[in-house]
C-alpha cells in the first residue's frame, strides 16, 4: 500500500498536492530518475529545460522523503566542508579554495531563479544566524566570518557580539553568531513540488506511488517496477536513505539517520516578536546541533538531536521538547501541534556522494543533513554530467569515502557509535 504524506506542519499547509499517475506499460525517456525528492526534482528540471525527456519515478509521493520534512534551512555551509577541501587538493590543485566555496552559494542561486521563474509559492526568505554554542567556539567561527570578509558574499555577513544576538533571539544561549542574510529559509515541500510542477510543465513523465525494485544495466538501461518499466540513456538513483537498490555496489556507504522536527502552536504576535523579531532561520555551533525558524502562520519549527540507529524515535516530540524550553525558557509547556521525522543520508566523511554504478547508471546522494542547496547543485552537476559535461562530476566522484563492510544494521550500529565519540569530544571542547 502506498503511505500518505506524513502528518507534518509541512503537510497541513501544502499551497497545491500533487496527484501524479503510477507507472504503468513501457516508457522511453532520454534519462530516468528514481526518487522524488529535491536531487531527482532538481536534475529533472534542468534536464527538461535544456530540452531533454525525463521521467521521475517516486516510490511514494513528490517529497515524501527528507526533502518534504526537513527544517527549511537553506545554509551555505557544505556537510563534509573541510575534508572536501582537503581532498579537493588534491584533486584540483591550488582551486581547491575556490571550487568548495563558489559550490556553497551556487545553490542558493539555483533556488531564488526557480522560486521567480515559475512563480513558486514556498515562503522564501532570507536572514539566518550561526550562534556560538560555547564560548570555545567563537574562535572557529569568527575565522569563518573573517574568511567571508575576503569574498563577494561578505557583505551579506555580519558578526554579532553576545549583546547584539539577545536583540535578534530572545534567548541568554549563545556566545556571539555569524548573521547571514545570503542565506535562506523556505517551506521545503511546497518548494519541492513546485520544482515538480515545473518539470511536468516542460515535459517530464512523473510518477508516484511507483517503487522501482530493479535496474536492468545495459547499452539502455531500464528501471522495472511492479506495473511498468522506463527504458532511458541513463539512470540517475536519487533515493537517497529511503532505497535499497543495487546493495552490492552501494551498501556501506551511506547511513540512514532520523531527524526529528516539531511546531508549536501558533504564537501570540508579542511572544513572536519577543523570541524571533527579524523571522531568522537560526542553528548552532554543535556538530549534534539545534535549529530553528517560524513558520508563516508564527508557530516555532524546532529541530534538533539525530538518532543514528536508522530508526525512528519512539516519541519525538517529548525528546525535542526540553532542547526547545532550555533555549525559550519562555516557552515552557507551550503545545506542540506537530511532530515529525525524517531519513537524512549520513556519509562518513560527510562528503556528498556522486559516482557511478555502471556504464550509465548514475548515483547521488548523502549529504548529511545539508541537503538542500546541495541537492540543487547536484542536480546541476548530474543534468551536466548525463548531457556529456563530466568535469565536475568527474571531481567529486575522485573523492574517497569509507565503505564499511558490515550489513547496513551493523554499519548503523558502528555509525551512531562514531557520532556518540564525536559529540563526547566535542562536550570537551
Ligand atoms: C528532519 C530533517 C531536517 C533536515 N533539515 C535540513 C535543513 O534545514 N537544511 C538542509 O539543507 N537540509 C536539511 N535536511 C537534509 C535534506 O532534507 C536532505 O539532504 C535532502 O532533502 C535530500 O534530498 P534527496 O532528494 O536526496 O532525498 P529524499 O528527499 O529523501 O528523496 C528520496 C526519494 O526517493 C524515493 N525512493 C526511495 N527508493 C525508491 C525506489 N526504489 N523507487 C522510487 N523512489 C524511491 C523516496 O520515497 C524519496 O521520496 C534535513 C533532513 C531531515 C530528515
Amino acid at each position: 500500500m502506498p503511505q500518505q504524506r506524513c502528518a507534518s506542519y509541512y503537510t497541513a499547509s501544502l499551497t497545491e498536492d500533487s496527484a501524479y499517475p503510477r507507472l504503468e506499460g513501457d516508457h522511453r525517456v532520454d534519462v530516468a530518475i528514481i526518487g522524488g525528492g529535491f536531487t531527482g526534482v532538481a536534475t529533472a528540471v534542468e534536464l527538461a529545460e535544456r530540452g531533454y525527456r525525463v521521467a521521475i519515478i517516486e516510490a511514494e509521493k513528490i517529497g515524501w522523503g527528507a526533502s518534504g520534512r526537513n527544517g527549511g534551512q537553506v545554509t551555505g555551509s557544505l556537510s563534509g566542508q573541510e575534508a572536501m577541501t582537503k581532498q579537493m587538493r588534491n584533486i584540483v590543485g591550488g582551486q581547491a579554495e575556490e571550487f568548495v566555496w563558489n559550490m556553497r552559494w551556487k545553490g542558493h542561486q539555483i533556488i531564488k531563479q526557480r522560486v521567480e521563474k515559475y512563480a513558486i509559492n514556498c515562503d522564501l526568505k532570507h536572514g539566518h544566524l550561526q550562534a556560538a554554542y560555547k564560548p570555545s567556539h567563537i574562535k572557529e567561527l569568527r575565522q569563518d566570518f573573517d574568511q567571508s570578509q575576503q569574498r563577494a558574499i561578505g557583505e551579506h555577513l555580519h558578526w554579532l557580539g553576545a549583546d547584539k544576538v539577545r536583540q535578534v533571539v530572545g534567548t541568554e544561549l549563545y556566545h556571539g553568531a555569524i548573521r547571514n542574510d545570503y542565506n535562506m529559509h523556505l517551506h521545503p515541500l511546497n518548494l519541492c513540488l513546485g520544482e515538480a510542477r515545473a518539470a511536468a510543465g516542460l515535459g517530464a513523465l512523473i510518477f508516484e506511488n511507483s517503487p522501482i525494485i530493479d535496474i536492468e544495466h545495459g547499452d539502455t538501461p531500464t528501471v522495472a517496477g511492479t506495473h511498468g518499466r522506463v527504458t532511458a540513456n541513463s539512470v540517475i538513483l536519487a533515493g537517497n536513505a529511503y532505497h535499497r537498490l543495487e546493495r552490492k555496489r552501494l551498501s556501506g556507504m551511506l547511513f540512514p539517520a532520523a531527524l526529528g522536527i516539531v511546531t508549536t502552536e501558533p504564537l501570540e504576535h508579542d511572544t513572536a516578536m519577543a523570541i524571533n523579531p527579524d523571522d531568522l532561520a537560526v542553528y548552532d555551533t554543535r556538530f549534534i546541533l539545534d535549529y530553528y525558524r517560524m513558520t508563516a502562520d508564527k508557530r516555532l519549527l524546532f529541530g534538533g538531536g539525530a538518532n543514528y540507529s536508522g530508526r525512528n524515535s519512539d516519541d519525538i516530540g517529548n525528546e525535542i521538547r526540553p532542547r526547545l524550553e532550555h533555549t525559550f525558557p519562555q516557552l515552557k509547556g507551550v503545545k506542540l501541534d506537530f511532530q515529525w521525522q525524517g531519513m537524512a543520508g549520513i556519509v562518513i566523511n560527510r562528503i556528498p556522494q556522486l559516482g557511478k554504478i555502471s556504464d550509465n547508471v548514475y548515483y547521488a546522494q548523502g549529504y548529511s543533513g545539508h541537503g538542500i542547496a546541495t541537492s540543487h547543485i547536484v542536480g546541476e552537476i548530474m543534468a551536466n554530467a548525463v548531457s556529456g559535461s563530466l568535469e565536475k562530476f568527474d571531481t567529486f566522484s575522485k573523492i574517497k569515502h569509507i565503505r564499511i563492510p558490515l550489513n547496513d544494521r551493523l554499519g548503523n550500529v558502528l555509525l551512531a557509535s562514531g557520532m556518540w565519540y564525536y559529540s563526547l569530544l566535542e562536550k570537551l571542547r
